[in-house]
């Protein structure tokens, strides 16, 4: 765990060192939980979206995208229960002064017995090598039984506690099984609150009798106030998607781990409008469908894991979460939920207008379902980051570190060198650059060894390097050395683009998710 802790710090200073994020403010000692995204980040995080937006839009003839604005009438969260329900329980401890989500506290405190059981079986595993049979193990073995029995024990109390709203059982769970602080080590807990974790703020002035407007929480009821809009424009027929990215805000309670939960961050969602009855089918599907697009990355297949919901929020009739192995364990970074007519039917209710659609096959109308899938950019992008970074151990004793980002998100696609900076090679590599830049982002490096410009190149995770020497003036050919595996080949000039276009094109990763 504390390699792992450590390997996160790594991840988290890199990505200031290389320009891919900054702490918001910095120079006046940062504003917690907010961050910049800096040259190279803002190219990984446009690409990022545009995999996502093109997966959605390009793939599916029947969904559509819009770009809604951030403010929007207060009522709208009203009816959403943002207003009255969009709450964080907290708990603060007495000695440390830290806050912490009583909900969280409970999550890892689960998350332990879960560990103590893995532990176990790990253990038997080696002790009795290839004769182990895990399934029976976990089965029968006493001790694994008994972390079940509490786990199962805990997680039933803190569901009735959730489902109830009863804040004192959720305190009374954390006292029972003696959770301590982890900054103070003590159990000197408060009582636990509701926190609302909307922002808000006034608009027009204060003598025109100013409005309290919220910033968004999600960028999702930006899509139900437009469903008609859209579908009628659009001519659109149910079933239909409706895509969007852009910011967000929460005020969460407890923003650490970087950019995992951040005060100010952007999803990227989708409602896809459906006939009442038939959603159940349709969250299964984008539920694989989603699944792919992750997978398509690839990156080990064994880092994702869908979380079916055992709890769902009195809206849906189904949720899961896409999980991903973080460097602090598996977190969501993706929510597929079936949110039935929930949406529409209060924005109906509040705003007094009919958000209905006329089915001409069925010959009426009603009030569509929607399956949302909602997927955070930074969260993506920290998974991205996070399993993409690899420090290695070369056969001449160096050590790199390099950024093994998928071709088609790695933020520049080729960077090109002169081998020296005289002969005319600069020159020569200019032109090629004046070739490529339509298609790629190119960067151009003249300093220091190649082997250096090799290393600063692999740290920000450029697949490809192109040498231009004294060989490439006679006969037109560079050498092209490959990101991850480190081998370099010749070849002409005038096959670049393509060599370069197969394998930083989206194409192949959306071949895969409509397969
Ligand atoms: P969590 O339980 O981690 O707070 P959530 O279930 O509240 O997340 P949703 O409301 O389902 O999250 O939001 C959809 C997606 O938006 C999440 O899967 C995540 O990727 C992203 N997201 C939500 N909150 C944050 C945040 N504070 N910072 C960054 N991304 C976020």
């Amino acid at each position: 765990m504390a390699q792992q802790e450590d390997v996160f710090k790594k991840i988290v200073s890199h990505a200031k060192e290389y320009g891919f994020v900054f702490p918001s403010s910095e120079i006046y000692d940062g504003l917690a939980a907010v961050y910049d995204y800096g040259q190279m980040g803002v190219e990984l995080k446009n690409n990022i979206k545009k995999y996502w937006w093109d997966s959605m839009v390009l793939l599916n003839e029947n969904v559509v995208g819009i770009d809604s604005a951030i403010f929007m009438h207060p009522t709208i969260w009203k009816a959403s229960g943002h207003v009255d329900a969009f709450n964080d329980p907290l708990i603060d401890n007495k000695d440390s002064k830290k806050r912490y989500r009583a909900d969280v506290l409970i999550e890892d405190l689960m998350a332990k017995y879960d560990d103590k059981i893995n532990k176990e079986v790990e253990k038997a595993a080696k002790k009795f090598g290839e004769t182990f049979d895990a399934d029976l193990f976990r089965q029968t073995n006493p001790r694994v039984l008994e972390n079940k029995a509490k786990k199962e024990e805990i997680l039933a109390r803190f569901t009735a506690a959730l489902n109830d709203n009863n804040l004192e059982e959720l305190r009374q769970i954390i006292v029972d099984y003696e959770v301590v602080c982890p900054i103070s080590g003590t159990k000197n807990w408060t009582d636990v609150r509701q926190f609302n974790l909307m922002f808000s703020t006034e608009m027009g002035s204060t003598a025109d009798g100013a409005m309290k407007v919220f910033l968004r929480p999600e960028t999702a009821q930006g899509i139900f106030v437009n469903f008609l809009n859209v579908q009628k424009t659009g001519r659109m027929k149910i079933p239909f998607g409706i895509a969007q990215i852009g910011k967000a805000f929460r005020n969460e309670i407890v923003a650490r781990q970087f950019i995992f939960r951040m005060r100010e961050f952007e999803q990227m969602e989708m409602q896809f409008f459906v006939r009442p009855g038939e959603e159940l089918e349709w969250f299964e599907k984008w539920k694989q469908t989603r699944l792919k697009w992750h997978k398509a990355l690839g990156f080990p297949q064994e880092k994702y894991r869908y979380h079916d919901h055992e709890k769902l929020a009195h809206y849906a009739n189904a949720a899961t979460d896409i999980e991903f192995q973080m460097p602090f364990g598996f977190k969501e970074v993706e929510g597929i939920h079936s949110r039935t007519d929930f949406d529409l039917s209060s924005h109906e209710q509040y705003s007094g207008k009919k958000l209905q659609y006329f089915d001409p096959e069925l010959n009426k109308s009603y009030v569509p379902y929607v399956i949302e899938t909602s997927i955070g950019v930074d969260r993506m992008f920290l998974s991205v980051l996070s399993a993409s970074y690899c420090e290695e151990t070369l056969e001449n004793g160096e050590t790199r570190v390099v950024l093994r980002i998928p071709a088609a998100l790695a933020p520049v696609k080729v960077a090109v060198m002169p081998l020296t900076k005289k002969d005319g090679l600069p020159e020569k590599a200019r032109q090629i650059i004046d070739d490529l830049k339509f298609d790629f982002k190119c960067s151009y490096d003249e300093k220091d060894s190649i082997g250096k410009r090799y290393r600063r190149q692999d740290a920000i995770g450029t697949p490809f390097c192109l040498t231009v020497d004294h060989q490439t003036l006679e006969d037109n050919t560079v050498t092209i050395r490959h990101r991850d595996t480190m081998t370099q080949e010749r070849v002409s000039i005038d096959d670049l683009a393509k060599i370069i276009g197969e394998q930083v094109s989206m194409k192949t990763l959306f071949k895969k998710i409509a397969e």
